[in-house]
């Protein structure tokens, strides 16, 4: 047989060994709990918008199980990236960090501002941010000016760094938060893929200055759609609050708002299916670290590939199972690609990079050899919690 689609057959085979014959998505959300109860509840109590019982308590449970001191439930991930950079001052013509391989919302959000992506390599060991290679390239392309980073190229302040970790996997968060303290640059951690995940035994999205999550359909739980800002400021914890309820101050009647706002505060309808997910969290993490587990064992046994594991002193949520070949097998990634999908197990490549897209192609950017090299090496596997159940 051909050497490559020797691979592909084995990974299918390995995966088919774990799951079983069924088809298989990508990642699926699995309403086991109160789901339908909570929704129940809440188009009863007729409030279905922006105020209700269950957005004050999914707040409360985010605080709860991220150990943030605030937590402001908003209508998705990238409002939520979109706020905090507000939060942070950011404006137009300021230059923000991030890493070149994340989804393009943490990018977007830079651009509502009329800010700039300034695009930073990632590392093997995490797939996040390359805290080495930041420092380096800080300390060789910027100058420190009135207490604010200036890119000496560009002569433009960078105002902050928006670390994602990648599929669930903590980055070193803590070596980038002293980096960005000595550079003074504020740290908002894009933690869209990673509630649930520990760095040294705290909540991921709890490093920075703001961190901030989603509970879009495909994350590990979801509100239908959703996000949330993560502070320990109550400062910012107010304004995040505040703005995103359209800026308006309390009154009886009078609908005064005091600066331009945004109506950016999740629906009780969504909190409602977002409290009855949080509840099923520890439960949903158990699975997708036994189907880690199913998967790796499986996978070892292979030449040429593996199976991405959590990083040294991280507990990771195992969102999205995680595949790299080899260099030397990088050619047959296309082949795994098609091979698994047309037997009905979706798999998935990695985002293209963004400094690849059209868009963000002329954008100040670092060398960018590791993501370089990952996105054309990886594929994401089955991951959904109820894979094995089904087994
Ligand atoms: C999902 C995701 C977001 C955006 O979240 P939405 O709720 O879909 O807006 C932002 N960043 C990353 C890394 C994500 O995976």
């Amino acid at each position: 047989m051909h050497k490559n689609s020797q691979i592909s057959q084995q990974i299918i085979n390995s995966i088919r060994s774990v799951i079983g014959a069924q088809d298989s998505s990508l990642h699926e959300p699995v309403f086991n709990g109160n789901e339908w109860d909570y929704l129940k509840e809440c188009l009863d109590s007729t409030y279905v918008s922006s105020v209700g019982k269950f957005v004050d308590k999914f707040e409360q449970s985010l605080v709860k199980l991220t150990g943030a001191k605030y937590a402001i439930a908003l209508v998705n991930g990238t409002a939520a990236i979109h706020l905090s950079l507000i939060l942070a001052d950011v404006k137009d013509g300021d230059e923000v960090l991030t890493p070149t391989f994340t989804f393009v919302a943490t990018a977007n959000a830079i651009s509502y501002l009329k800010a700039t992506p300034h695009f930073i390599d990632n590392d093997e060991d995490t797939l996040g941010v390359d805290p080495k290679k930041l420092y380096e390239y800080l300390n060789k392309f910027t100058k420190q000016k009135d207490g604010k980073c200036i890119n000496i190229k560009t002569n433009k302040i960078i105002k902050a760094i928006v670390p994602t970790h990648i599929f669930g996997h903590p980055c070193k968060i803590d070596e980038i938060v002293d980096i960005a303290k000595n550079f003074n640059i504020i740290v908002i951690e894009d933690a869209a893929e990673s509630i649930g995940s520990y760095y040294k035994n705290q909540h991921t999205g709890t490093f920075g200055l703001m961190g901030t999550l989603s509970f879009n359909g495909n994350k590990t739980i979801t509100a239908g759609g959703g996000g949330a800002i993560l502070t320990n400021n109550q400062e910012i914890a107010k304004r995040a609050k505040h703005l995103s309820t359209t800026a308006k101050l309390t009154h009886k009647w009078d609908y005064l708002h005091d600066e331009i706002g945004f109506n950016y505060r999740l629906p009780n309808i969504n909190a409602a299916l977002g409290c009855a997910q949080l509840e099923q969290l520890p439960k949903l993490l158990k699975s997708k670290r036994t189907l880690f587990k199913k998967y790796e064992d499986k996978i070892s046994l292979l030449n040429g590939v593996s199976l991405f594991k959590e990083p040294k002193r991280c507990k990771s949520n195992y969102w999205l199972q995680t595949l790299l070949l080899d260099i030397e097998n990088i050619n047959e990634r296309d082949e795994i690609l098609s091979l698994t999908n047309e037997s009905g197990l979706m798999t998935r490549p990695a985002w293209i990079l963004m400094h690849r897209l059209n868009q963000f192609s002329s954008n100040p950017r670092m060398d960018l050899s590791c993501a370089e090299s990952i996105t054309d090496r990886l594929i994401n596997i089955p991951s959904s919690s109820n894979l094995i159940g089904k087994n």
